[in-house]
This record gives C-alpha cells, structure tokens and sequence, in this order.
C-alpha cells in the first residue's frame, strides 16, 4: 500500500486550531501516513500525538514546513482539493497505482501557486464547504474507507456496539 500525506496550507494556529486538529485525526482516521503543516504550532503537535498515543498507529505531524519545498521534493502524486479543480469522480481513474501521495488543503485563500506546483487540482462538488469534509470524501472514495475500522494496536481500542460504548485498555 501507497502513503498519503496532508499538507495543510494557511494555517493560523489560534483561529484554525480545532479545523486543522481536526483534519489531522480525520485524515488519520481514513489511513494518511502523516500531515505537515506550514505554521509551527506546538500545541496541535502536542494535541494530534495525545491522540496518537493513546489510539495507536504511526501517525506523524510536522509543523513550521515550507510548502514549496515539501511539495519539490515529495516522490508521488500531488493532488490539491479546491472547489475550482477537476471533477473528483473524473480525477480518481487517472491517478496512476503505486504512488505515494500528497493531499493539499488550504485554511484561507490559496496562493494561485499551489494550482500550478499541484499534479492534479480536484473538486469535491463545486460549492465552497469544507477541508475536512472535502479531504475525508476524497480519502474515503479514494481508499473505498478500507482503513476506517483498522486496528491501530493503541493503548485504547474502541469495540463497536449497537448501543453504548466499549472500549478495550491495554495497560502501559
Ligand atoms: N476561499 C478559499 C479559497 O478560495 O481558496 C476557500 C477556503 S476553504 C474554507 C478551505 C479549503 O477547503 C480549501 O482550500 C480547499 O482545500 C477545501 N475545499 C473547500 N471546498 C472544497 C470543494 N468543494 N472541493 C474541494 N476542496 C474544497
């Protein structure tokens, strides 16, 4: 199986905070490798790797990198999800088997760069929502969801129930 990572765009660490923590654990939770994120921001590091922690995987989160030279060197497929790309129904057949790819999201406007630097630019419907939902349709359709009830191996592991709630601990 291929790697996806996130490169989340435009981060501002007060005003996004929850929206990028939350496009961590949800891109985390359809199976991406790992997330960078432009603006150094300790405090989502220390907030995605508790969840990491406790949840398992080898989820990994970097913050404070340059996007330009993240997207340069990365050996794969960048693809940029923006309202304004090609049809993600259209787009998924092209993108070639095997290679490791790169999921740009942006948090305010995108610079007109990332369209040009990106392989593919791709919409999830041409309305203006969301990057966490875009990304996770985009991840879900992409990987037909296969990774949503892996097992993480984590010191907590969530047994599904009709109703209530089960969860198994390993103890450290
Ligand atoms: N006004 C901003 C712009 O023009 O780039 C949009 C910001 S939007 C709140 C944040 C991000 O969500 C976008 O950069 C894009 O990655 C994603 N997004 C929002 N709607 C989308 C759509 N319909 N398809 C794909 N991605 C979308």
């Amino acid at each position: 199986m291929t790697d996806i990572w996130i490169m989340r765009i435009g981060h501002r660490p007060q005003r996004d905070k929850r929206v990028t923590t939350h496009v961590a654990l949800s891109s985390r939770a359809l199976g991406a490798k790992g997330m960078y994120v432009d603006t150094a921001d300790r405090i989502l590091e220390e907030n995605v790797r508790s969840v990491c922690d406790r949840f398992g995987g080898d989820f990994e989160i970097s913050t404070g990198v340059n996007w330009k030279d993240r997207i340069k060197e990365f050996d794969g497929i960048v693809v940029h999800l923006t309202m304004y790309g090609q049809k993600m129904d259209e787009a998924l057949p092209k993108i070639p088997d095997g290679r490791d790819m790169m999921i740009v999201v942006g948090a305010e406007k995108v610079p007109p760069e990332v369209y040009e630097r990106a392989d593919m630019n791709v919409s999830v419907g041409n309305q203006p929502h969301s990057e966490i939902a875009a990304l996770s349709i985009f991840m879900y359709a992409l990987t037909n969801g296969r990774s949503l009830y892996k097992d993480r191996n984590g010191r907590f592991t969530v047994i599904p129930n009709e109703r209530g709630k089960t969860v198994a601990e390993v103890p450290k």
